[in-house]
């Protein structure tokens, strides 16, 4: 029933799916990689936020919205994936970013640019979202006095609708596993909004209610909001559950690994750049400094931690990133 409701909700189609779950070399310890390549879902060079706009922007659609806000750090994935929707539904798109403006435009902002969107410089440093918040809410208001009906998607589109995405992506991954003749025993990611995370979590709950075996859901935290905790990943998943009629998350199913984040959110970490190197060498994977490096250097860890054996497959899902890699300092030396 959860996933009939589910495929009865608004959605934009604007990502390439399913996306292709990649066998990957050993992980030391002897278990197996497996890397879901949701860095290739298409919209506007790909990247997880693709699966969760697919319901933000249905639900825009659905509700008449002429026009997008948003709101992220400077190089903001999230940002750029919307400036893509936005120019794919024929929605003007508003960005909220951090920082000041650039001489020059590069990496994700380029091409924010390039689909249109209207760029919004607010000198915030990127770590206060709570800021970063005020100004997409007034800005929201702004376009609304203007005569505009915006729809306003918070940061990083972590919302109960925008987590739906992962609902899907989860199930996507457990009939892929099933189909390669597999039980994944854990399902690792980067996690900076929670939203990814809420969703699978979700998901996980359903599959679980159907009496399947579920493999762990391991957050990797690479901004101080989720490793303190915020949003509640927990509670969004419940909230993302009862939008299709299904309930039975646990407290005990979020798991947030938080010793990969370094000094804060989009520094580089030493095992994030060997980490980064690693999924190169050995698979050709790229993975970016802010999210995806140092989501891998957890995955890592783990192993070496001994978490994991011989008899285990465990899936990396790729968020994607690719842009932020040709801004400056964007892959270690
Ligand atoms: C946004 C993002 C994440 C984290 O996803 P959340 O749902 O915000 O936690 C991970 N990797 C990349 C590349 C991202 O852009």
């Amino acid at each position: 029933m959860p996933l009939s409701r589910l495929a009865s909700l608004p959605r934009a189609l604007l990502a390439t799916l399913p996306t292709a779950l990649e066998p990957g070399p050993r992980l030391p310890s002897g278990a197996t990689l497996w890397v879901k390549r949701d860095d290739l879902t298409g919209l506007g060079v790909g990247g997880n936020k693709a699966r969760k706009l697919e319901f933000l922007c249905g639900q825009a659609v659905d509700e008449g919205a002429d026009c997008l806000v948003t709101v992220g750090a400077g190089q903001s994935n999230h940002c750029r994936m919307t400036a893509a929707a936005g120019a794919r539904l024929g929605l003007e798109t508003h960005l909220v970013l951090s920082g000041d403006a650039p001489a020059t435009l590069l990496g994700n902002q380029a091409l924010a640019h390039l689909f249109g969107a209207h760029l919004h410089f607010t000198g915030v440093p990127s770590s206060h979202w709570g800021a970063l918040e005020i100004a997409r809410e007034s800005l929201t208001e702004e376009l609304a006095a203007d005569g505009l009906r915006p729809h306003s998607i918070p940061i990083g589109g972590s919302t109960a609708v925008g987590a739906l995405g992962y609902v899907v992506a989860f199930v996507e991954i457990m009939q892929q596993c099933d189909a390669l003749g597999f039980a994944p025993t854990a399902i690792v990611f980067t996690s900076s909004s929670g939203g990814t995370h809420a969703g699978l979590v979700a998901g996980r709950a359903v599959w679980r209610g159907f009496g399947h075996a579920v493999p762990d859901v391991l957050a990797i935290g690479v901004a101080k909001g989720v490793v303190m905790g915020l949003p509640d990943v927990a509670e969004l998943a419940a909230e993302s559950l009862a939008l299709i009629g299904a309930s039975g998350v646990e407290r005990a199913d979020v798991e947030i690994d938080t010793r990969w984040l370094g000094e804060d959110y989009a520094i580089p970490t030493a095992a994030g750049d060997d980490a980064i190197r690693w999924a190169a060498h050995r698979g050709g994977w790229v993975l970016d400094r802010t999210y995806s490096g140092k989501g891998f250097s957890g995955l890592l860890g783990n192993d070496a931690d001994g978490r994991w054996g011989a008899d285990d497959n465990v899936v990396f899902i790729h968020t994607g990133g690719l842009p932020a890699v040709f801004a400056p300092g964007g892959l270690p030396d």
